[in-house]
């Protein structure tokens, strides 16, 4: 089953490649974290999507980073194991809500 996460990943990839204007890049990178979804689903349906059409001669490097949260409570900070599903992530030191500093976002990065 696809997630709301996953499918604006996805989508977010996908709409990122068409937009590439002039010469395709020989090379894009695509950072992401189990929040933005199963990364190894999001690259299953990138590499289905671009199948057939020019943009497959791109090779498409996914980065999985793993999510690094701060916790304003306790001061805690690292990395951790997410769910895909996550939505609420708490601290593993005092159950806090945390912020999330690293693995939010997509990151999309051409490279010619
Ligand atoms: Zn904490």
């Amino acid at each position: 089953m696809i997630t709301m996460h996953e499918f604006d990943t996805i989508e977010k990839i996908y709409t990122s490649l068409l937009n590439i204007g002039g010469r395709l890049p020989e090379r894009v990178y695509i950072r992401l974290s189990k929040l933005n979804g199963n990364p190894d689903f999001v690259k299953f349906a990138i590499e289905s999507m671009v199948k057939g059409t020019p943009l497959e001669k791109i090779k498409l490097e996914f980065i999985e980073v793993k999510p690094k949260i701060r916790c304003p409570t306790c001061g805690y900070e690292g990395e951790i194991e997410a769910p895909a599903h996550a939505r609420f992530i708490r601290c593993p030191l005092c159950n806090d809500t945390v912020d999330i500093i690293d693995g939010k976002e997509i990151e999309i990065l051409v490279r010619e």
